[in-house]
C-alpha cells in the first residue's frame, strides 16, 4: 500500500536525504539502507545513513557500509544531518520508538519523514507510506520501490542488487520462510541477473564466524536449551557472565534462537539474553502461534506473526518464568 504518493515528485529535484532503520540493524534493515542509498546518490541527491547502534561484523562487507554513520560515534553530526534533512526514509520499522536514541531527534526533525516497512500496526507518523506486511523484507519493497512506483529498472547497479539480495536472503532465513513466495525468487532472480554474487553473499553472511561465536553457540546448546515438551516449546537464557566470557558482540547472539525452533516437534522458541540494561527476548514460531500477540501484550515488544522481539526490566529469571507462565493460555494451539 502507498500513500502520500503526491508527495514522491520532491525526488525529481536534489534532495538532502537521511536513511535511518531501527536499532541493533539486522540484515534486512542494513541491505535496504545501503540499496536504497546507493539509488539516491545515483540519482544526484545528498544521502547518508544515520544510525542508533553498530551492525554485527558479518554485514561490514556490504557496499557503503564504511560510510555509514553511526550516533554514538558522532551525535553532533547525526543530529545536524537528521535536523537539516528534506525528506527522512524510515526503513524497516513503522513505530519510531525502534530507532532508541534517534526517536526525539526523528520526531521533531522538520523534513518528511517516508516509510517503507513490513511490520505490522504501523504507528502514524509518515509523510509517504509504502507499506507492505506480506513483504518477505524491506529489501523486497525497496527493489519494488525503485523499479515499480519510480519505474526505475534500469538504475539497478551491482550495488544496490548485491545490498537488496542480503536484505532478502537474510529476513527469509537463506529462502525457506514462509514469506518466500514466487514473487521473491523472481526478484531474486532478477538481482542476480543485476550483478549480486549469491554465492558470495551467503559465504559473506553464514561463514564469517569467529572462533569465539561458534564456542559460544556451542556452549549455549549444551547449558542454556530448556526443551518444555509439554508445550512443545524450546528456549534459550543467556546470562550476562555467558556473553563476557565468550566476548560477545552485536549480531553473535543472531539466529541462536533458531536452533530451538529446530527441534522436532517444537512450534514456540523464545531466546532471552540479559543485555546490561535489560532482558531481550526473540520469539520464533511456527504456524497460527502469534509471537507478536505474545511480545505486545507482555513483553513491550512486538513484530511478525512468526518472529518477533520485546524486552523486559526484571531479572533474567523472572522474565522466563513469566514467559513459562503464559504458556497454558497458548496451550491449544501450540500442542495443535
Ligand atoms: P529479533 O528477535 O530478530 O530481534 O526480532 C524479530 C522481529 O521482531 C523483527 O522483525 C523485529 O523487527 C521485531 N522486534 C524485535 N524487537 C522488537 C521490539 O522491541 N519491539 C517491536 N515492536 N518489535 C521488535
Ligand atoms: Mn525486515
Amino acid at each position: 500500500m502507498l500513500t502520500g504518493e503526491n508527495n514522491l515528485q520532491l525526488l525529481a529535484t536534489p534532495k538532502n536525504i537521511v536513511v535511518t532503520t531501527h536499532h541493533k540493524p539486522d540484515g534486512d534493515a542494513l541491505g535496504s539502507s545501503l540499496g536504497l542509498y546507493h539509488w539516491l546518490k545515483a540519482k544526484g541527491h545528498v544521502v547518508q545513513i544515520v544510525l542508533s547502534s553498530d551492525f554485527p561484523s558479518f554485514l561490514d562487507w556490504m557496499p557503503g557500509s564504511e560510510q555509514v554513520i553511526i550516533y554514538p560515534q558522532a551525535p553532533d553530526v547525526a543530529e545536524k544531518l537528521l535536523k537539516e534533512a528534506d525528506i527522512i526514509f524510515c526503513l524497516d520499522y513503522s513505530a519510531l520508538s525502534r530507532t532508541n536514541v534517534l526517536e526525539p531527534i526523528i520526531r521533531l526533525a522538520e523534513g518528511q519523514k517516508w516509510m517503507i516497512d513490513h511490520h505490522l500496526d504501523p504507528e502514524d507518523f509518515a509523510a509517504v507510506s509504502y507499506w507492505d506486511p506480506n513483504a518477505a523484507a524491506t529489501a523486497q519493497l525497496i527493489y519494488t520501490f525503485i523499479c515499480d512506483v519510480n519505474g526505475d529498472r534500469g538504475a539497478l547497479t551491482s550495488d544496490i542488487a548485491t545490498c537488496l539480495y542480503a536484505g532478502i536472503m537474510t529476513d527469509t532465513g537463506s529462502f525457506r520462510f514462509r514469506s518466500t513466495t514466487a514473487a521473491v525468487h523472481q526478484i531474486i532472480a532478477q538481482l542476480i541477473e543485476a550483478g549480486a554474487k549469491n554465492w558470495e553473499i551467503h559465504e559473506y553472511v553464514y561463514n564469517s564466524s569467529t572462533e569465539n561465536r561458534l564456542k559460544f553457540l556451542g556452549y549455549c546448546l549444551l547449558n542454556c536449551l530448556e526443551v518444555i515438551p509439554e508445550y512443545n516449546t524450546a528456549i534459550f537464557a543467556v546470562t550476562k557472565d555467558d556473553l563476557e566470557k565468550f566476548e560477545v558482540t552485536t549480531g553473535d547472539t543472531e539466529g541462536l534462537v533458531n536452533y530451538a525452533l529446530s527441534v522436532k516437534g517444537i512450534r514456540l522458541a523464545a531466546l532471552f539474553i540479559d543485555r546490561t540494561e535489560l532482558i531481550k527476548l526473540s520469539l520464533r514460531s511456527i504456524g497460527e502461534i502469534p509471537c507478536n500477540e505474545i511480545c505486545k501484550k507482555y513483553f513491550n515488544g512486538g513484530g511478525h506473526l512468526n518472529a518477533s522481539g520485546g524486552s523486559s526490566n526484571e531479572e533474567l529469571g523472572a522474565v522466563v518464568n513469566k514467559f513459562k507462565s503464559i504458556l497454558p493460555e497458548y496451550k491449544e494451539i501450540l500442542t495443535k
